[in-house]
């Protein structure tokens, strides 16, 4: 059996997918060649292309009037391409900070606007009504999901006529999302989706003509989804990968069937580490992510004798980020619950042992 991997990105990928790409590797689609040798332009992958957009829009139940994009350079890209494509003629945009990766949004939003600072919390979702958000905002950009401080929004911010922006970066596909509140989805791979170096884009159509005129042709919406994300060679390999997972969350029973599971998996490790005593997480109950479960050792002496246990117990990449120290368990969807289940039993273990 192959050992659980917590790891926060690049993360666990489904194991069908992994025998799936494997069992594909030498002659794809019957070319003869791997995927990775072939035209992006060719028929096979084009034909690939187009399924793999509607698997998507169907499990995301994507409104028409919404682009799907496969672009480059990660959603760390995106923290500049947001607002090269968003502003037009704006010079504002607001920014809710709920922790590291809001806080890179707001740095690389810096160089091409005044950033208003709607809201900021680190260890929970500042309340909707202490927003202080401007009237002449280019967009509202928020981080639903922060990865490393495991602090996650489970509501959508209103934001009237200024589009909302979403980094789903470490959350996309794992429930149901009301695309349609929306002006841009983004959200690199290597989290939910499949291997680095490619990253989903979602844009509502009325918002491709507002870019600013030195907008990188290749990261420019409106280029891109001209182009069927085309306009220059993408990651072929990642783009497959990334539609092989779309087909399994499809088999699996699509998003609300992740949902459910997504739910169990966080109810579980969070209801131990509470139940312990011994361990602690330092997140708002209200705003605990699914996806990334942060937690400390009442005794951080014991962290490495910690990480070597989980790693003979076949737990893999449970090292909290650096600027939070203790642990942090991944819990994206192809997680099994099993997994979930090991780690808790670890725990339980451990604590008994030297808590
Ligand atoms: C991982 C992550 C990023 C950075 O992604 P890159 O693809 O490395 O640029 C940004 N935002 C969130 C929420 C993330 O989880």
């Amino acid at each position: 059996m192959r050992p659980y991997n917590f790891s926060p990105g690049p993360a666990v990928l489904p194991e069908p997918v992994l025998e799936r790409i494997r069992h594909e590797l030498m002659d794809w689609n019957g070319t003869g060649c791997s995927v990775m040798e072939v035209s992006h332009r060719g028929k096979d992958f084009m034909a690939f292309a187009t399924r793999t957009e509607a698997t998507l829009r169907s499990l995301l139940a994507v409104p028409d009037n919404y682009k799907v994009l496969f672009m480059q350079g990660g959603a760390s890209g995106q923290f500049a391409i947001v607002p090269l494509n968003l502003l037009g003629d704006k010079s504002v945009a607001d920014y809710v900070n709920t922790g590291q990766w809001s806080n890179k949004a707001i740095g690389e939003a810096q160089r091409y606007c005044t950033v208003n600072l709607a809201a900021e919390d680190s260890i929970g979702v500042p309340a909707f009504e202490s927003w202080r958000l401007s009237a002449d905002a280019a967009y509202l950009h928020y981080t639903p999901n922060e990865t490393i401080g495991g602090v996650e929004y489970h509501w959508i911010p209103e934001s009237g006529d200024v589009p909302l922006v979403g980094d789903f970066s470490s959350s996309i596909l794992s429930r149901p999302l009301d695309v349609s509140r929306f002006g841009v989805i983004y959200a690199g791979a290597q989290k939910n989706i499949g291997p680095a170096g490619i990253t989903l884009v979602l844009v509502r159509d009325d918002l491709l003509d507002n870019a600013r005129p030195e907008t990188p042709g290749a990261f420019s919406y409106k280029q891109q989804a001209a182009a069927d994300s085309m306009s220059n060679t993408p990651p072929v390999f990642a783009w497959y990968v990334a539609g092989l997972v779309f087909e399994w969350i499809v088999e699996q029973g699509g998003l609300a069937a992740m949902e459910n599971c997504n739910q169990r998996k966080a109810d579980v490790l969070y209801a131990a580490i509470d139940e312990s005593g011994f361990y602690s997480n330092p997140v708002r109950p209200d705003s605990r992510s699914r996806m990334n479960v942060p937690f400390t050792l009442a005794d951080p002496s014991l962290d490495s004798e910690f990480l070597a246990g989980s790693v003979n117990a076949g737990l893999l990449n449970l090292k909290g980020h650096r600027i939070v120290g203790g642990m942090r368990a991944s819990l994206y969807n192809a997680m099994p619950e099993e997994g979930v289940l090991a780690l808790v039993e670890f725990m339980r273990e451990f604590e008994r042992k030297f808590g």
